[in-house]
């Protein structure tokens, strides 16, 4: 008898697809989106679909690999276990817990794989693990700086935008679920302004496209900041009373001439202004970055 459990997509995805797995004898034999989650929509993408075929592949690694000299050779599960575990107690005896390092990082994403390393460890007396990252952890920490949390917009709230900037992000390949609710903010009037240097596939179906050279979207930040405050007059209250170091920001943007910033940035004046609108006077803006904002 086929039965049909519940999961999701474990590619390390913003889209984070639900899954329904059909099984029968024990082997997977279908699955497909699950229709009951609201940004999936009953479907995957290419990846997604082709879950079934990896999963049957021929070429699937199934058994351990040893390495002997410059080749590997096929081991037991136990065999495996047993030399992992000869390991870890002979160097924890040698030099204490924190002489293995858990090397965490990304990949295949589920609580599954968060939660039980950690049960493992914990249980096995501690273990050294690697803090930070070079990729989305420096982008985490950038963005709690800034903004106090590492917080995204709710794609079903963006059909209460009048402006959607996606900055220096490609969804409608990398995030392809949040494209129908961009799509459909715009029928809704919502205007889509692009940020990135390349024509993207994104930056196709945008209203407003800006190309700043590669790596000079932190002097546009900087362009679109400066114009806001000019704007802002002398009501900043809101802000002062809201930021710490609002003064040495200020002191920042100072340090900057107008038509440097454009010329730094290879932005036009008035692709400064259009930004600053979005943010300023055409609100609500609902801006998605990629992985911050690139500096020099
Ligand atoms: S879009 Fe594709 S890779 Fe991303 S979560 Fe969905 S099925 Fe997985």
């Amino acid at each position: 008898m086929n039965k049909q459990i519940a999961t999701s997509c474990t590619h390390d995805c913003p889209c984070g697809c639900s899954v329904l797995v059909t099984i029968k004898d024990g082997q997977i034999i279908s699955h497909k989106a699950d229709p009951r989650n609201p940004v999936t929509r009953n479907f995957l993408c290419i990846k997604g679909n082709r879950y079934i075929k990896r999963y049957a592949s021929a070429e699937r690694l199934l058994k351990p690999l040893r390495r002997k000299g410059t080749h590997f050779v096929t081991i037991s599960w136990e065999d495996a276990l047993d030399l992992a575990a000869e390991k870890l107690i002979q160097t924890r005896r040698e030099s204490g817990p924190l002489s293995t390092l858990w090397a965490q990082y990304s990949g295949s994403l589920s609580l599954l794989n968060l939660i039980m390393p950690r049960i493992f460890w914990i249980h096995l007396g501690g273990s050294t693990i690697t803090e930070g990252g070079i990729s989305i952890d420096a982008l985490q920490a950038a963005q709690k700086n800034d903004f106090g949390a590492c917080l995204v917009h709710d794609p079903q709230d963006l059909e209460n935008s009048k402006n959607i900037v996606i900055w220096g992000r490609n969804p409608a390949v990398t995030n392809i679920h949040l494209m129908p609710f961009i799509k459909e903010a715009r029928e809704k009037g919502a205007k889509l302004t692009v940020i990135d240097p390349r024509y993207s596939e994104t930056a196709r179906l945008a209203d407003h496209h800006i190309a700043p050279r590669p790596g000079g979207d932190g002097y546009l930040a900087i362009g679109v900041a400066k114009e806001i405050r000019r704007r802002q007059g002398n009501t900043q209250g809101f802000v002062t009373g809201r930021t710490n170091g609002w003064e040495d920001y200020l002191s920042m943007l100072d340090q900057y001439e107008d038509t440097d910033l454009c010329l730094k940035a290879d932005v036009t004046d008035d692709q400064i202004n259009h930004l600053a609108s979005c943010y300023w006077n055409k609100g609500p803006c609902a801006t998605f970055l990629g992985l911050g904002v690139n500096w020099w």
